[in-house]
């Protein structure tokens, strides 16, 4: 029988359990065992918001969070006031070239203002992480950088174009007297080159050719655009030169963000590090190419991380200390150690095999959306492969009826099964492992039909779904097609 959805039955074993360092010299502290019990009484956030919900709350561990609809609503204003701002400023329009240079001027500051919200996106402002997701945050980030790298390019060609008709000159002389006669305009062009450079490589199919690494560095250009970009707004911009007001709002809010991303991305997380202490207590293989982690620290409890969520980890080695990778949490937080669990597909998860207790360790965290509602429904997760780690920290803490499905290619890629199976008996919840390729089970495993007949009542659930991306829309694509409402499925990317 090539794959085997089995209900676990009987009591397999307590649902913790100590963890066995990969190196007899690993065991980090003889005694009492380090790996804390998932907590008894589950505690989730008191006031979980679907895309559509439209407030800022504070959830029972104190997290605020603030949804989609009205974070695209502050966007959406600020937008307004920057047309305004445009508006406050012009006079009056008349002639081509007056048009030309208008738009040209209203494109400049909405890119002005965009990449302001870019950046802010990317902030790790604590609501949007709670409220919004990493995830769905750095595809808005994504698709706006897009939008940006547009209005800079019209923003110029307009400009030029409307000057050039406003002084009866050709596009060649126009373009030499603004990059030498305009002041800082030399320095915006530079940043434009900069900015379509990182959209050129930022694109799907450069991306894939170049290392992450490689990317994100260069990525890292766009803040030097944005410095370089700043100042030829107030000398050339007219909705700038003369109104002091203005320039000290727009500088304000360019001030706001960088203070943001300098304090949530860097103090904060070095704040943590010094608070926390964390360490690395050992590793413990888990199946084919797949470790846990152990990490130790003291005061866990005041970073209020829930499972499902992950953090960035800098492990301080010397071949790691430079990048930060996310992992999600594969065990529900304790007071003094946490877990990941990684699959090695690349030059980090592999390192961390290789880690040795006492490294130290800066978490920047807890982060993402993709935590527990309080609906009162019952709940799926759909797991697939090294995807199972947010939903297994999820399966031991989630109140009520709970159906955990792990899709994976062969028997030997599922991992926690003892510890999955030992939950499912201490809670009376039902896990099915579906293993085998498609072509040896013959269809899809997660089909509609499939999915319903595992899961009675499956339309009147909460579905969270983990695992790579074809799996991820195939089954977001089968719930729905089951009748689960799109606000009842959540999913989770391991991919920005
Ligand atoms: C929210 C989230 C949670 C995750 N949780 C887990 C988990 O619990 N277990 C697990 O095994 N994997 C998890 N991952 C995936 C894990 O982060 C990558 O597998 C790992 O970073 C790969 O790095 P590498 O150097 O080994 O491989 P590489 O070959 O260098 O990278 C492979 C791919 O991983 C992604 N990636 C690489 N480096 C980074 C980085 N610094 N930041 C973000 N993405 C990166 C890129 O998409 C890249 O194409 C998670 C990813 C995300 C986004």
């Amino acid at each position: 029988m090539p794959w085997v959805p089995c209900v676990t039955g009987g009591v397999v074993a307590s649902p913790t359990r100590g963890f066995v360092p990969a190196r007899p010299a690993a065991e980090p502290r003889p005694g009492p065992r380090r790996d804390r019990p998932d907590p008894g009484p589950p505690r989730l956030s008191s006031s979980h918001q679907g895309p559509g919900a439209a407030r800022s709350v504070r959830d029972k561990k104190g997290h605020e969070r603030v949804s989609a609809r009205t974070v695209l609503a502050i966007i959406g204003t600020g937008a307004a006031a920057v047309l305004a701002l445009w508006w406050h400023s012009t006079p009056g329009v008349s002639g081509l070239g007056g048009w030309l240079t208008g738009a040209g001027e209203i494109l400049g500051l909405l890119a002005g203002y965009g990449v302001v919200v870019l950046v802010a996106l990317m902030a790790r402002l604590p609501p949007l992480e709670h409220g919004i997701g990493s995830d769905r945050l750095t595809r808005w980030h994504a698709m706006g950088g897009r939008y940006i790298v547009c209005l800079v390019a019209a923003h110029a060609l307009l400009i030029l174009w409307g000057y050039a008709v406003e002084a009866h000159a050709s596009l060649t002389s126009e373009t030499a007297t603004l990059l030498t006669q305009y002041p800082d305009v030399l320095m915006a062009t530079v940043a434009g080159f900069l900015l379509f450079g990182v959209g050129i490589i930022s694109m799907r199919a450069a991306r894939r050719r170049v290392r992450y690494e490689t990317w994100y560095y260069l990525h890292l250009y766009t803040y030097l655009a944005i410095a370089l970009a700043f100042s030829h707004q107030f000398a050339d911009g007219a909705a700038f030169t003369d109104d002091l007001a203005a320039r000290f709002w727009w500088s304000a809010m360019y001030l706001a963000v960088a203070v943001a991303v300098a304090w949530y991305r860097v103090i904060v997380p070095l704040r943590a590090f010094a608070r926390h202490e964390f360490r690395v207590l050992g590793v413990k293989p888990e199946g084919a190419g797949v470790i846990s982690v152990y990490i130790g620290g003291s005061h866990l409890d005041e970073l209020a991380a829930e499972p499902g969520q992950f953090f960035r980890w800098r492990f301080l080695t010397r071949s790691l200390w430079w990048s930060s990778h996310p992992y999600s949490l594969s065990a529900a937080p304790g007071t003094d150690v946490l877990r990941i669990t990684a699959k090695d597909i690349g030059d980090h998860s592999q390192a961390l095999s290789r880690l040795r207790p006492g490294t130290r360790v800066i978490a920047e965290g807890p982060y993402g959306a993709f935590t527990a509602g309080r609906t009162g429904r019952g709940v799926v997760l759909l797991a697939g492969g090294v995807g199972i780690t947010p939903l297994r920290a999820m399966f031991s803490t989630l109140p009520g009826p709970v159906t955990l499905i792990y899709r994976a290619s062969a028997e030997q890629d599922i991992v926690f099964r003892d510890e999955l199976d030992a939950i499912a008996a201490a809670r009376g919840a039902k896990v099915y492992y579906l293993v085998g390729s498609r072509a040896e089970i013959g269809g899809d495993p997660l089909s509609a039909r499939m999915l319903r007949s595992l899961v009675p009542g499956l339309d009147g659930q909460e579905a969270y779904v983990c695992g790579p991306a074809g799996m991820i829309s195939a089954a977001a694509e089968a719930l729905r097609a089951a009748g689960v409402p799109r606000r009842q499925i959540h999913v989770e990317l391991f991919e920005f």
